[in-house]
């Protein structure tokens, strides 16, 4: 085994992490919900959605059988929900051309929706102990620092070129046993030592050969994405009160928050007190204007404006699209994190005493 490999697994036996939920399993499902929960996403949010999501749907013939709106919903408040419903169409896609059973090896697992190259190494690693190679952000933090690679590593040259040492770092003997165990400390070391700041270089196994460490480029690696600004946009969501109960509307899917329950979205318009929905002629009363509220996607950053709506008259023919709920029954359904953010901060009684 390469001297690389064989350092990590020993110094992964002593201080990775050996108990994290889906940790001592060889079960490729239980394994791919968790690279994917957390992709993005850090290992201590992840591990109630995980275990909440486990629970519901333990294996791909749940997932695969529940409406993606149940899937969907156990995402809710993760982020980036394209990969819950990605998740959700790879089960039905199991469930229908594998008797529901996991593909066995990396190149195929990455053929199934939402399982990128280094997801599709991980799964088959951990569940398989098949020899590829992981290339996440942080074993690409790990590498650039390490070899001393300039380069954004989104750029595909400096991509190749560590895809390129990943392969070449890979354990050669006793492969099968060690594959997991080398994976899980490549991972364990990026997440723990060799984090984006304030990196514990003194403690870490790999500093004697580390050639940022040598030549004092820590802080400056991996080389930053060129900055562009964010643009910015502006939004309206409506907040429609009739009796006890509002008004969400299901996104279009693919697009933003696809699939998710929404608030209307609407331009601010005063003088106009009719609203069309997919369905319905909605007469209401604008009764307040909330602070708006700031979020930011990769892309770009949404400023988001909430008006407070009193429901007059509404006509009653509704889609599949449309639900008027309870707030308490809203909260349960698959919201936006911060459509999820508005309703928690609004007062619903005033405008409600006020009728
Ligand atoms: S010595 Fe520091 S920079 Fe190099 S791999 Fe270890 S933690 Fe990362």
């Amino acid at each position: 085994m390469s001297t690389f490999a064989n350092t990590l697994i020993l110094w992964q036996i002593q201080h990775g992490r050996h108990d994290l939920p889906w940790q001592g399993t060889n079960d490729p499902y239980a394994i791919w919900v968790a690279e994917i929960m957390l992709q993005q996403t850090q290992v201590m949010t992840v591990i109630p959605y995980y275990q909440r999501f486990m629970e519901a749907f333990p294996d791909i013939e749940y997932l695969a059988k529940a409406p993606v709106d149940d899937a969907l919903a156990l995402w809710s408040g993760l982020g980036y929900y394209s990969r819950g419903r990605n998740l959700h169409k790879a089960a039905c896609l199991m469930a229908e051309h594998y008797q529901s059973r996991f593909p066995r090896h990396a190149a195929e697992i990455q053929q199934l929706p939402g399982i990128g190259r280094s997801t599709a190494a991980a799964i088959a690693a951990f569940a398989y102990g098949e020899r590829c190679a992981i290339l996440d952000g942080n074993v690409k933090r790990v590498f650039a620092r390490y070899f001393g690679i300039i380069g954004y590593p989104g750029e595909k040259k400096t991509e190749a070129l560590l895809w390129q040492k990943a392969e070449e770092l890979l354990p050669q003997a006793g492969v099968k046993q060690q594959m997991a165990a080398y994976t899980q400390a490549l991972m364990d070391l990026g997440a723990t030592v060799c984090t984006r700041h304030q990196p514990k270089c003194l403690s870490c196994p790999l500093q004697p050969n580390c050639v940022a460490f040598a030549e004092n480029r820590v802080a400056s690696l991996p080389t930053p994405r060129p900055r562009k600004p964010l643009p910015s946009k502006e939004t309206t969501f409506l907040i429609m009160i009739d009796q006890d109960k509002i008004l969400l509307e299901k996104r279009p899917s693919p697009g933003i928050w696809g699939g998710l329950w929404c608030l209307p979205e609407r331009q601010i318009d005063n003088n106009n007190q009719t609203y069309c929905t997919q369905s319905m002629e909605i007469d209401a009363l604008p009764l307040t204007d909330l602070p708006p509220l700031d979020h930011t996607f990769t892309h770009f950053k949404l400023r988001i404006h909430t008006q407070l709506l009193q429901v007059i008259n509404r006509s009653h023919k509704k889609t599949d699209n449309e639900i008027w709920l309870t707030i308490d029954n809203a909260l349960q359904l698959a919201l936006p994190a911060p459509v999820r953010k508005i309703l928690l901060k609004t007062d619903f009684q005033q405008p409600l005493l006020a009728h």
